[in-house]
């Protein structure tokens, strides 16, 4: 039989993350988006001569921050440098980056998988840079119809780290996990809003494969600019079968950049991969070095808030949860606050957890809606818990209610006395309608008292079924039970 061989994904990531300061990072125009195109761009930004850049202290303060929660050494004599190239959304001519000297230099972040094994992921260095502005290709025509470009550079100059891994991952989950790690960390930081489709956090995917065992790095392929989780695991997945078919076809890799559409699902070429070289790197005459002191590093420091993996212990810690579950929600500040809200307003965390991970992020996934935005408040997820645990609701009622809330209908326990939902926990009324349903089902009542073991069980479930569609759900699930078992007995 032929040997089957086994291979190895190799994923190194590259991270653009827009830093949320009001200003951008050499000139005094405002970073906000959706504003009129070039309304936000001024001399500096749109390279006039003779312009020069000031540097925003916000940017750099950030970017440290960024180091210290990533445990990076801090650089405390960087350099910005021209990268050379031309585009028509670079009026400059060049990207002001870092190169040789970044502001952040080795650091580590931990991820934890979904079947609780944890690993290391080494950053390499995070640099400082401005963004480009942007080509709209489909807006414009001209008087004869033709398709015209136009150049938007209000986005030219938005502050930007470019976070960049060591190739330490080595699956999709992987992969994904760490860009998860990521978006919470910054996030929590407060130095970006992580809004991922508005391409506040892009992600470059390095990705490569190797035969099992083999020590040397396979060439890799960087799939440019993916905006969203989803599509960057799709995208790595694609992309490593590719290789691998390629491979085993008898093909090479060739090192390129590649581009990923999310919407068709395909990726293609997009260049053969310059190199440092060809960018002609060389430092800014017209900034100076960024000297930060060690007493600038502790003030920084001393402003850090709570990170994802303080709050995950503090979740496992303080309320028990399963390190999975903590994770998840210490990931993103505002789960985590939901999450805390709703635990004491419900006086169950655990209960809490489940619906913040469950039913409620399945549906604002479904919605597309940010948890900030919720429509069920926490307090009132924490009053529904309430509900269920003292018997008002049974869990199934609950998820009618939570609908509801979501609708807008109000709070709980508005919801439960405007629609009578009320779980029927009087016996003598219960009695009675299991009564009648023995009276209305003469046939299956004998059936059934003949009946023995898996089938009876069966059966058993005809008569909660017929209590719970006369009582519309609402019949106390455990004291139908009990009553039917009681009076069906022969
Ligand atoms: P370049 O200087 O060409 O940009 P780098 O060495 O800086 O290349 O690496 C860029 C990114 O690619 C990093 O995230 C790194 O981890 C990743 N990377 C490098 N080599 C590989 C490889 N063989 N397979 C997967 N990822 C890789
Ligand atoms: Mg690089």
């Amino acid at each position: 039989m032929e040997k089957i061989t086994e291979w190895e994904t190799v994923i190194g990531l590259e991270i653009h993350v827009q830093l949320s300061t009001a200003s951008k990072i050499f000139s005094g125009s405002s970073t906000a988006v959706g504003a009129e195109p070039n309304s936000q761009a001024s001399l500096v930004d749109l390279a006039m001569p003779g312009t020069l850049p000031v540097l925003n202290r916000g940017a750099v303060e950030k970017a440290i921050l960024f180091g210290l929660a990533v445990n990076a050494e801090i650089c405390q004599r960087s350099v910005f440098e021209r990268k050379n190239y031309f585009y028509p959304d670079l009026p400059k001519g060049y990207q002001t980056t870092q190169l040789e000297a970044p502001i952040v230099g080795p650091g580590k972040v931990d991820i934890q998988l979904e079947n609780g094994e944890k690993k290391v992921v080494r950053i390499h260095h995070a640099h400082l840079e401005e963004d480009a502005g942007k080509s709209l290709h489909e807006e414009f025509s001209d008087a004869q119809g033709r398709g015209m470009s136009g150049i938007d550079l209000n986005r030219a100059g938005t502050p930007l780290i470019e976070v960049v891994t060591e190739p330490d991952m080595r699956s999709p989950e992987e992969a994904v996990a760490f860009a998860r790690k990521l978006h919470g960390i910054v996030t929590s930081l407060g130095i970006c809003d992580g809004e991922m489709s508005q391409g506040s956090m892009r992600f470059d995917v390095n990705v490569s494969v190797r035969r099992k065992g083999d020590e040397t790095l396979g060439t890799r392929t960087e799939t440019k600019n993916l905006n969203s989780f989803r599509f960057m695991d799709a995208a790595i997945r694609q992309e490593v079968q590719r290789q691998i078919e390629l491979i085993e076809d008898g093909g090479t890799v060739i090192q390129e950049t590649r581009l990923y559409n999310g919407d068709t699902q395909a990726s293609r070429s997009m260049r053969s991969k310059e190199d440092a070289n060809d960018y002609r790197y060389f430092p800014c005459p017209d900034l100076l070095p960024v000297v930060v002191t060690d007493a600038d590093i502790a003030a920084l420091r001393a402003t850090l808030p709570e990170l994802p993996d303080a709050r995950e212990a503090r979740f496992i810690d303080s309320y028990q949860l399963s390190a999975y579950d903590a994770g998840l929600l210490a990931g993103n500040r505002f789960a985590a606050a939901y999450f805390e809200t709703a635990a004491q307003h419900s006086g169950d965390a655990k209960l809490a957890a489940n619906w913040v991970i469950g039913d409620i992020s399945a549906r604002l996934n479904a919605e597309d809606i940010a948890i900030e935005q919720c429509p069920v408040s926490a307090e009132n997820l924490g009053q529904l818990i309430q509900r269920i645990k003292d018997g008002t609701v049974s869990s199934k009622i609950a998820r009618q209610v939570f609908d509801a809330c979501w609708q807008g209908e109000g709070s709980p326990d508005e919801v439960i006395a405007a629609k009578g939902l009320k779980q029927m926990s009087d016996t003598g009324e219960l009695e009675k309608i299991v009564d009648q349903i023995i009276a209305d089902n003469a046939e299956q009542v004998a059936a059934y008292q003949a009946a023995e073991g898996g089938k009876q069980k069966k059966m058993f479930g005809f008569f909660v079924g017929q209590a719970m569609k006369l009582t519309q759900g609402k019949a106390n699930p455990q004291q139908i039970n009990a009553l039917l078992q009681q009076k069906l007995a022969p």
